[in-house]
C-alpha cells in the first residue's frame, strides 16, 4: 500500500534515474549496435517519448485559448488589462537583462574560451533568423484559425485577449459565454492532471534515449563553457529569482522553490517551455495560488517571450566564441550583446534547441563568426534542458509577483504545502 502513496515527483525522478541507467547500460554493453538503435533507441524509446511530448503539446493550444479567454473576460477594464500587459513585459525584460549581465560578467571573468580551439574543424550552417519587423507584424493573426492550428502563441494570445474582452462587454449574453469558458477551463485542467500521470513513463523513455544518443565528442574541450553556463543558470534560479520574489512580494522563496519542482522536472525532460505550459499553468493556479486571470495571461506570454535561461546561454556563448577566436569585444559590443540577446530570447520559440539557432542572430550582430556555434553544439542538449527549467521558473516568479501586486493571489494556497499536490 505504501507504494501507492508515492507522489508524482518521486515517480518522475525514479523514471528519470531508471531511464538514464538503462541507456548507459545498453550503451556500454552494446556499443554501436544496430539492433539497439533500430528497435530500442529509435523504436520503443522514441515511440514512448514522442507520444508523451505529443500528449503535452496536444493540450497547449486549447488550454492557452480557453484559459486566456476566461482570464480576460474577468479583466473587463481596459486599464487593468493594459497595466497587466505593461507590468508583465517590463518584468520579463528586467529579469532577462539581469540574466545577461550576470552571464556576460561571469564569462568575461572566468574566461572559458581558449584561443587554440579555433583551429579545430568547424562547420555550422546558420539558419536564417527572422527580422525584427517581421516578428512585430506577425503578432497580429490574419486568420485566427490558422494561428490556432499552427500553434502560433503570440497570435493566439492577441486573438484570445480581444475575444475575452468582447465577451465581458456584451452584458447578459456575454455572461453565458463566459460561464461556458469557465466550465471548459475546468475540463481542460482535468485533462492536464490526467496526462501528468504519464510523465514517469515518458520521462523514462526520453532520458534513456538521451543517454543512448548524447554525443560527447566536443565535451572535453568545452567543459568550462558548459560549467559557466550551468553555474549562471543555477545562480539565476536559486539566488536571483528567490531574491526578486522576496523583494517584490515578501513571499517565502523556499516554499516557491519546493512547489516548482514538478514544473522544473517537466521542463527539464521535455526541453520545451511550450510543452511544459499545461503543467506551469496548473501549478501556478493550484499550488502557488495565482488567480487564473493573471496566470492565463502571463504564463503563455512568458513561455513564448521570457527566456532568461536561453539568454544566459547566449550571453556566455557569445563571450566564449569571441575568446576562442581571439576577438576583443568593446563595452559597446557587450551592450549590443545584451540588447540583441534579449531580443533573440524573445524571438526564441519555447521548443527544444531554438536558443542555439537564435544565437546566430546575436553573433551576426556583434560580428562574430557563426561557425563558432559548432563548438558548443555538442553540449547544447543538456544545457537546453537546464535552461528550459530556468525559463519556466522565471515565468512563474513573474506571475506570482504580478498576481500579488494586483491582489489576485491566494496566499493561503501558496503557504499550504499540500495544496494542489498530485499524487499518482
Ligand atoms: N528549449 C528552450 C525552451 O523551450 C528554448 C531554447 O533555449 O532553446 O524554453
Amino acid at each position: 500500500l505504501k507504494k501507492n502513496k508515492l507522489g508524482l515527483t518521486s515517480k518522475i525522478l525514479i523514471g528519470m534515474g531508471a531511464g538514464i541507467a538503462l541507456g548507459l547500460v545498453l550503451r556500454i554493453t552494446f556499443p554501436e549496435s544496430d539492433i539497439v538503435n533500430d528497435y530500442i533507441t529509435e523504436g520503443f524509446l522514441h515511440v514512448i517519448g514522442t507520444i508523451f511530448i505529443s500528449s503535452l503539446k496536444m493540450l497547449v493550444v486549447p488550454l492557452v485559448f480557453i484559459s486566456l479567454v476566461c482570464g480576460t473576460c474577468s479583466l473587463s477594464e481596459p486599464s487593468k488589462l493594459g497595466r497587466l500587459g505593461g507590468k508583465t513585459l517590463a518584468f520579463y525584460l528586467f529579469t532577462t537583462a539581469i540574466a545577461l549581465v550576470v552571464a556576460i560578467v561571469s564569462a568575461v571573468l572566468i574566461h572559458p574560451g581558449n584561443a587554440s580551439l579555433a583551429t579545430e574543424k568547424m562547420e555550422y550552417i546558420a539558419k536564417e533568423a527572422p527580422s525584427l519587423s517581421s516578428v512585430l507584424i506577425n503578432i497580429v493573426p490574419t486568420n485566427p484559425m490558422q494561428a490556432l492550428s499552427e500553434g502560433n502563441m503570440l497570435q493566439i494570445i492577441i486573438f484570445a485577449v480581444i475575444f475575452g474582452f468582447a465577451i465581458a462587454h456584451i452584458g447578459e449574453r456575454g455572461k453565458r459565454v463566459a460561464a461556458l469558458f469557465e466550465d471548459l477551463n475546468e475540463v481542460i485542467m482535468r485533462v492536464v492532471t490526467l496526462i501528468m500521470q504519464l510523465a514517469p513513463y515518458g520521462v523514462f523513455a526520453l532520458m534513456a534515449k538521451l543517454a543512448l544518443t548524447l554525443g560527447l565528442g566536443t565535451f572535453e574541450s568545452v567543459v568550462k563553457y558548459f560549467f559557466v553556463v550551468l553555474g549562471v543558470l543555477l545562480v539565476h534560479a536559486f539566488i536571483v529569482y528567490p531574491t526578486l520574489l522576496k523583494l517584490f512580494s515578501g513571499l517565502n522563496p523556499l516554499i516557491f522553490i519546493r512547489k516548482m519542482r514538478d514544473v522544473q522536472l517537466f521542463a527539464f525532460s521535455t526541453a520545451s517551455s511550450n510543452a511544459t505550459l499545461p503543467i506551469t499553468i496548473e501549478a501556478s493556479e493550484h499550488r502557488l495560488g495565482v488567480d487564473n486571470k493573471i496566470a492565463a495571461f502571463t504564463l503563455p506570454l512568458g513561455a513564448t517571450i521570457n527566456m532568461d535561461g536561453t539568454a544566459i546561454m547566449q550571453g556566455v556563448a557569445t563571450v566564449f566564441i569571441a575568446q576562442v577566436f581571439g576577438i576583443e569585444l568593446s563595452l559597446t559590443d557587450y551592450a549590443a550583446v545584451v540588447v540583441t540577446a534579449t531580443l533573440a530570447s524573445i524571438g526564441t520559440a519555447g521548443v527544444p534547441g531554438v536558443g542555439l539557432i537564435m544565437l546566430a542572430m546575436v553573433l551576426n550582430q556583434v560580428g562574430l563568426p557563426v561557425e563558432g556555434i559548432a563548438l558548443i553544439i555538442g553540449v547544447d542538449r543538456l544545457l537546453d534542458m537546464v535552461r528550459t527549467a530556468v525559463n519556466v521558473t522565471g515565468d512563474c516568479v513573474a506571475t506570482v509577483i504580478i498576481a500579488k501586486s494586483e491582489g489576485e493571489f491566494n496566499e493561503a494556497v501558496f503557504n499550504n504545502t499540500q495544496a494542489g499536490k498530485i499524487s499518482a
